[in-house]
């Protein structure tokens, strides 16, 4: 990737919140000058090239921080095709440069009042306090290997050496018993079938309700997306309260897109006094995929390993990211995203293994037609040594047409699917909902004799009457979904 790609959409650098002293205003001015052209730096005032192989992610229309979203592909970026995926490239050269692990550590959420100010002030009084030695007759001299010790400082972020430093390791949950029925059914080894609800249009839950009864036994837990495809709808929290007083077990999705840290912290603890344990935590698509006007989406407060380490921390350390104690902590079983089939499976396996450190105990994948790959990325994350530390739901889709397949599969970021299935559904003809379900129990089949595979989501678009039939027909219990 070149360091400067000239006409690539211009992109404003984030200002600070308050005025600086001239001296630092100039500095901050002159860091722009250089690490703009050098970099892509945006001057977020956090810095972090030294986990990044020295490209700036903040280029990422989504503001990831953390590693690539689930539409990442060599090519292009998923939301603005006029640019690489930046993370992608940050991927390439970090595993060229062997520093591939440096990728894992966790960021913290970025700290705002640092944005848009300069951090070479604070690098050169740190290259000093390690770099310069003062001996016992006042003379400053320097040590070599305190030196060296310096330079790598230089591209050390500058953090604040105490609690809401990230790290790059696993965090076991800090609990014994099951926090919810599905982490219990997981547990226990059963292979689990979850489904995906899209939350209804408008203000009743007429349907919603009816939806749920004709499901309740079959399914051990229901997702409800939140704002998929940034589209507003009910939100999942809404539906995941009705969800428990059905006697259903839901899985709240929260998406980082439409929420501050303020904002879900409040969230979950309010979800968990209303009996929501299960939360998938999701950066969520961007703001573009949504339709016109197009809200502000340059600015993102968190992404989804971000949520997962503050709501692990809320739920293990008792505090909030403030530090402020939580005396009856909220008890969640924590969920993240996972897209085998984008980019390359190898930087989805370490991307999945940053998640699982950061708290995800359940991984829910894309939407799967490509069992081939799936391996490839089973094999990938055994080799990160991830199979042991977390539950796998493989997402499937049932198809309904030709058409509906071929938008999922140019629309839908992370999703592919191979030609014999396009073929298979040609031949079915105009309604093809029937080879859609053959289709469907083969794949549930495939995915049955993986032993690192832990249960399908079921993704049925509407058709949720199909869910029994489905899960009876692969020979899936019904699966009595108690909320506990
Ligand atoms: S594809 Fe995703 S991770 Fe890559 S630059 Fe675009 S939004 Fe960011």
């Amino acid at each position: 990737m070149p360091l400067f790609t000239p006409g690539r959409r211009w992109q404003p650098a984030y200002f600070p919140f308050k005025r600086e002293p001239l001296s630092r205003r100039l500095l901050a001015a002159l860091e722009r000058a250089v690490k703009g052209p050098l970099f892509g730096c945006r001057m977020c005032g956090n810095c972090l090239l030294q986990e990044t192989a020295f490209i700036c992610p903040m280029e990422c229309p989504k503001g990831l921080r953390n590693g690539p979203c689930g539409g990442s592909l060599p090519e292009r970026c998923y939301v603005d095709e006029t640019r690489p995926c930046v993370w992608y490239h940050i991927y390439k050269r970090s595993e060229a440069m062997g520093r591939s692990d440096k990728l894992l550590e966790v960021l913290p959420p970025l700290d705002w009042d640092k944005v848009g100010t300069e951090t070479w002030g604070d690098i050169v009084s740190q290259v000093r306090r390690v770099g310069v030695r003062r001996t016992v007759g006042g003379l400053t001299s320097r040590n070599p290997a305190q030196r060296a010790a310096a330079w790598d400082a230089v591209f050390t972020p500058v953090r604040q050496p105490h609690w809401w430093q990230g790290d790059a390791l696993y965090h076991p949950p800090a609990y014994q018993e099951p926090i919810s029925e599905l982490e219990r059914r997981l547990r226990s080894g059963e292979f689990v079938v979850t489904a995906e609800m899209t939350p209804p249009l408008g203000a009743s839950a007429e349907k919603l309700v009816e939806t749920l009864a004709s499901i309740r036994g079959w399914v051990a837990a229901v997702n409800f997306t939140d704002s998929a495809s940034a589209m507003p709808r009910m939100s999942s929290l809404a539906c995941s309260a009705i969800a428990v007083q059905q006697g259903v077990e839901p899985v709240l999705q929260i998406a980082a897109r439409d929420h501050t840290r303020t904002g879900i912290q409040s969230e979950v603890i309010g979800a968990n006094a209303l009996g929501i344990r299960n939360v998938l935590c999701l950066s969520g698509d961007h703001a573009r995929m949504g339709a016109p006007p197009y809200g502000r989406s340059d600015i993102v407060d968190l992404d989804a390993v971000q949520i997962l380490w503050m709501l692990r921390r809320m739920r293990d350390e008792q505090k909030y990211l403030d530090q402020r104690a939580i005396k009856t902590p909220p008890r969640l079983f924590l969920g993240a995203a996972a897209s085998p089939c984008a980019s390359e499976a190898r930087f989805q396996a370490l991307r999945e293994q940053k998640k699982v450190n950061a708290g995800a105990q359940f991984l829910q994948t894309n939407l799967i037609f490509d069992i081939e790959r799936l391996e490839t990325w089973l094999d990938a994350l055994a080799r990160r040594d991830v199979l042991d530390k977390v539950y796998i739901i493989v997402g499937v889709a049932l198809l309904k047409s030709l058409k509906s397949a071929q938008y999922m599969h140019d629309h839908v970021p992370g999703v592919r699917i191979p030609d014999a299935i396009f073929k298979r559904l040609e031949a079915a003809g105009e309604d093809a909902t029937e080879e859609g379900v053959q289709i469907t129990l083969e794949l549930i089949a495939a995915l049955r004799r993986f032993p690192g595979i832990h249960g399908v989501h079921l993704v049925t678009i509407g058709r949720e009457n199909l869910l029994p039939r489905l899960i009876a027909e692969a020979g899936l219990a019904p699966q009595t979904s108690a909320v506990i």
